[in-house]
């Protein structure tokens, strides 16, 4: 029996290069071997974006097309849409009991987030919402509901996933042995950094390729990347190990050696380089591109594909909040 695998991703933005050779990229890997659920999480993207629903349900539909166009096979894996699977919500709400407030404000995941939002608003954390604190509760919620078993997450993640073994334990040990303890599935995919440098590769950094990106926004973004700041004139010689285009030459596996020697030479100048890695990139994200046309011309394709998933896991999370409320002696026949 293959094991249940649960992820999800918050709709808020299309898939760039850091998904694709992070986390998303990882799934076609375990698309084979695992009974796959993929929630497109648009209730979860609401606890930052509560006041931009239009941003949200647009971004539910172009994530998905991003995910079939990278190769995620709908036939292996089962993608459904969070909001309508209203045992979500219910499920949340008997965990919330099982959580102290304290406990969540501890959580090194929910802390680093916390602290982001303090930065950002500058208001000492006053427009932090009760759904935002919650939300690694709401997360235990979704990887129950679908009996779980291993969950793929990155190092940053594992204090959520901790969590949520913490409730079903307290679950368990209260009403009966009755939720599965999920196990984390470390994926041993890496953080990608962002065009200028940054440590991490993301949508609202102004830093990312998108898998949507036109020729031309490809070009003018690496022709932007930082590059070692000591190369003023083509034949200078340079480290390329500082330099942003070097590394994604490396990430795509492209003439590596030779743009590492000829940059140490000063044999290349900065802006062919960049033309290269403009091609490079352009070439590995054509057929991802032509085949996300296939669904943007095809729009029915992708409801059914959202509507059969979505089915499928109303059915398994029905399942799931039959026996908790069994065991919660809240299972009335009336
Ligand atoms: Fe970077 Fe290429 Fe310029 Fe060397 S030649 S600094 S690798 S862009």
């Amino acid at each position: 029996m293959k094991k249940n695998v649960l992820t999800g991703l918050r709709p808020t933005g299309n898939l760039h290069l850091g998904h694709y050779f992070g986390a998303c990229g990882n799934y076609l890997k375990l698309q084979d071997d695992y009974n796959f659920f993929l929630e497109i999480a648009d209730v979860q993207a609401l606890t930052d974006n509560f006041n931009n629903p239009e941003k949200v349900r647009k971004n539910t539909k172009e994530i998905t097309m991003d995910l079939l166009a990278i190769g995620v096979d709908p036939n292996k894996v089962n993608f459904f849409l969070q909001s309508q699977i209203p045992e979500i919500a219910e499920l949340t709400v008997y965990y919330s009991n099982l959580v102290t407030v304290s406990r969540l404000q501890r959580n090194p995941t929910v802390k680093t987030e916390m602290a982001q939002k303090k930065e950002l608003f500058g208001n000492n954390g006053e427009s932090i919402t009760y759904g935002f604190l919650g939300y690694p509760v709401s997360q235990a919620a979704d990887i129950t509901a679908f009996s779980g078993e291993l969950i793929p997450v990155g190092e940053d993640q594992l204090p959520l996933l901790e969590q949520c073994r913490e409730i079903v334990r307290k679950f368990n040990s209260i009403y009966g042995e009755t939720l599965i303890e999920p196990e984390h599935l470390l994926s041993d995919t890496k953080r990608v950094k962002g065009l200028d440098g940054n440590e991490k590769m993301g949508k609202s950094l102004g830093n990312a390729i998108f898998l949507v990106d036109s020729e031309d926004t490809i070009k003018e973004k690496v022709m932007k990347a930082v590059t070692d700041p000591n190369k003023i004139k083509k034949d200078d010689k340079a480290n390329p190990d500082v330099c942003m285009v070097y590394y994604y030459h490396k990430l795509l596996n492209n003439n590596v050696e030779k743009v590492c020697s000829e940059c140490k030479k000063g044999e290349r100048g900065c802006v062919a380089c960049k033309m290269e890695l403009v091609n490079a990139i352009n070439k590995l994200l054509k057929p991802i591109q032509e085949k996300r046309k296939y669904y943007e011309e095809h729009p029915e394709e992708v409801d059914r594909i959202l509507k059969e998933g979505t089915l499928k896991a109303q059915e398994e999370a029905k399942e799931t909040v039959k026996k908790v409320k069994k065991a919660m002696m809240i299972d009335y026949d009336i």
